[in-house]
């Protein structure tokens, strides 16, 4: 399909933008299906309330399954270039006793990466761009726009200059746990499990080498080492727990210290508090659910269509296998509208079957069995996510269009310096 070139025109109070595809949610999901989609030749616009580069609150540790959807989207190497370093080395203490394990090469990955968000979702926009996908960050979607048969066919919302419409043949919804689309769609949950984890965090300046893993009864903490010497030291607890330890303490950061050297102190011992780079962030609950990821020209895609707790360091991962998924249905129904039912529904069916595992795995260790059994639990993910790495690493790349004559990569529609 020949791209359109996108033009602003006025209509009624509100600007008009026309595209093919709009993604509402320009970070993980919705660079990475706009990288897809623009490569396959499709128009793509991202919209996204946010500035970027910046940050969102999410530790960002890459699995071997994530890793190789990297690879395939081409972005790797940049990342090793921003400076993140390359992780090799697991370390695992629990009451059970120190494990320690080196990254096999599996599926072309032998190293693992915890990228900074600013940096990852900066070069997974960039990507997209050089592909011909554009961009518009401080938009915010309020809802969507529908013909007279009830089908999505545009979104409104605003900007600081007013409203904005965007007309398009399709809708994705990329804009997280929250997601105005989903909403505004009404798209129901298709499956849900309790949800009870919270997740703390910040960033310490040290000599970090390894991933590290610390299990005690109800916490389960870690360290990813990142950018610039610095790791992301965290703690999922329950929610309860979590919040029990905000009650005691002055404030977050004297809450994730007292977590670390009651439930981790080996870890706490190394954390100098002069050496503390940010304020703790974090969620005090994170849901396990899936939604309907599809309808009449609109699709849900990463963690708007499927929520998952951080106690598996997942969703990155999730979020680019069905980047990857959605853009080659929503390729099909684009070039044969006949198809959109069939190929939505096969997203969705490949969706849930390849999370299936790694969900119930994710739902047995963040209601925190004893030792033994989240020991198991742990080595059940680390086979769990080889499995799906190997299957991603054998599917047939997505398509790419001919290199688009004219294709922008519209550096100035971005704000990344
Ligand atoms: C505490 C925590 C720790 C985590 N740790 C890990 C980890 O170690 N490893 C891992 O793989 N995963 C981890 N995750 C999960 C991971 O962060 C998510 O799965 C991932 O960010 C999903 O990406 P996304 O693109 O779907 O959504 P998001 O990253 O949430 O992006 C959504 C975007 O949509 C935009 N948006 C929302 N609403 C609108 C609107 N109305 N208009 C315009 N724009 C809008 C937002 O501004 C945002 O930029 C963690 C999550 C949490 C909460």
């Amino acid at each position: 399909m020949k791209a359109k070139e996108t033009a602003w025109a006025t209509s009624r109070s509100a600007r008009v933008l026309e595209s093919e595809v709009v993604i509402i949610g320009a970070r993980v999901a919705g660079a990475a299906t706009a990288r897809h989609l623009a490569r396959a030749g499709h128009d793509v616009l991202l919209l996204d309330r946010a500035d970027f580069p910046s940050d969102t609150i999410s530790t960002h540790v890459i699995a071997r399954s994530g890793m190789v959807l990297l690879d395939r989207l081409g972005v790797v190497g940049d990342l090793v270039e921003s400076g993140t370093p390359r992780l090799r080395r697991v370390e695992f203490t629990s009451d059970l006793g120190f494990l320690s394990r080196t990254i096999k090469d599996r599926y072309g990955v032998d190293f693992v990466l915890a990228p900074r968000r600013y940096v990852l979702d900066d070069i997974l926009q960039r990507a997209a761009l050089g592909a011909g996908a554009h961009l518009r960050a401080g938009v915010s979607v309020d809802g969507v726009l529908r013909d007279e048969t009830g089908r999505i066919v545009g979104v409104h919302g605003h900007d600081e200059s007013g409203p904005i419409e965007v007309h398009a043949r399709h809708v994705v919804g990329a804009d997280g746990l929250s997601s105005r689309i989903a909403r505004s769609v009404d798209a129901q949950p298709t499956i849900v499990r309790p949800s009870s984890g919270a997740c703390q965090f910040a960033y310490f300046a040290g000599d970090w080498e390894a991933i590290e893993y610390h299990l005690s009864d109800g916490v389960f903490a870690g360290v990813f080492p990142t950018h610039g010497g610095e790791a992301c030291v965290w703690a999922i607890t329950t929610e309860s727990l979590a919040r029990h330890y905000r009650h005691g303490a002055h404030g977050a950061d004297e809450a994730l210290a007292a977590v670390l050297a009651d439930h981790a102190p080996g870890l706490a011992e190394r954390l100098a508090p002069e050496d503390q780079r940010t304020p703790v962030r974090g969620m005090l609950r994170m849901p396990n659910h899936f939604r309907k990821p599809f309808g009449p020209g609109w699709s849900l895609v990463g963690d708007a269509g499927y929520h998952r707790d951080a106690i598996t360091g997942h969703g990155i991962s999730d979020a680019l296998r069905d980047a990857e998924l959605l853009a080659q249905a929503v390729d099909t129904s684009l070039h044969c509208p006949a198809l959109e039912v069939s190929a939505l529904a096969r997203y969705e069916s490949h969706r849930d079957r390849m999370s299936a595992r790694i969900f119930e795995i994710t739902v047995g260790l963040a209601a925190f069995p004893d030792q033994e059994r989240f020991v198991a639990l742990q080595r059940d993910l680390a086979v769990a996510i080889d499995d799906l790495a190997g299957e991603l690493h054998s599917r047939p790349l997505p398509r790419a269009a001919e290199a688009r004559p004219g294709a922008r990569t519209d550096a100035a529609l971005t704000a990344p310096a």
